[in-house]
């Protein structure tokens, strides 16, 4: 897709906040640096639209931005600073569990890992419980110009492995906002979600 026109519409802190309209919705999850707001503005050709790295201790809200008046990327705050519990369910708002589990708009998770590392255990936690929500997932793995060419069939290995990649509802794919490589095939996943 290229896309023309963009507009943040509303940092919601509550349900009450999130859009009306009923269109489809796509959330990005994924730690603090791990390459989310730059995901974000390759996607829709911005340089400075989505904010950079949220901060932590930050009031936790979602994001909606909406495309092409046809659809919402809903950015979902870093994970990374928040201390994980042993309860799933503790490991990050209640808010974002309840949009997440009960959002009848939302198509599909886009789910960021660091391409050059095993993922995390907060990666892990993540991925598995949207997996066991059944919503079909893009893990997309950022940064991958930082892989070497022979190491990318053993980075992916790596990462689904410890995710427990689950093929029915999962798409597996590498990304580098610095050279663009993955875009297309991430627009692609994205429009036969819609
Ligand atoms: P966020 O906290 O998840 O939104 O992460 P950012 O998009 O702010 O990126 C965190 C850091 O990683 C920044 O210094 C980016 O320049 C860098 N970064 C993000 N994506 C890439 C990428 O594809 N390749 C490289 N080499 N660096 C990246």
């Amino acid at each position: 897709m290229e896309v023309h026109n963009v507009e943040i519409v509303m940092s919601a802190v509550s349900p009450s906040q999130y859009p009306t309209d009923g269109q489809p919705e796509f959330a990005l999850v994924g730690r603090s640096n791990v390459g989310k707001s730059s995901l974000t503005n390759t996607l829709i050709n911005r340089k400075g639209l989505a904010r950079t790295s949220s901060q932590p201790g930050k009031t936790q809200t979602l994001n909606f931005y909406h495309v092409e008046e046809t659809f919402y990327f809903v950015d979902v705050p870093g994970y990374g600073y928040a201390k994980v519990s042993k309860k799933k369910r503790e490991a990050f708002g209640q808010m974002i569990e309840t949009y997440i589990s009960t959002r009848k708009q939302l198509r599909g998770v886009i789910a960021l890992v660091d391409a050059r590392h095993a993922p995390s255990q907060e990666d892990v936690m993540m991925y598995q419980w949207l997996d066991y929500y059944n919503i079909p997932i893009l893990v997309v793995a950022t940064k991958s110009d930082k892989i070497a060419r022979g190491k990318f069939n053993q980075a992916e290995s790596i990462i689904k492995k410890a995710l427990e990649f689950n093929p029915e509802n999962s798409t597996f794919q590498f990304f580098s906002s610095q050279t663009k490589a993955g875009k297309d095939e991430v627009w692609q996943w994205i429009e036969s979600h819609m």
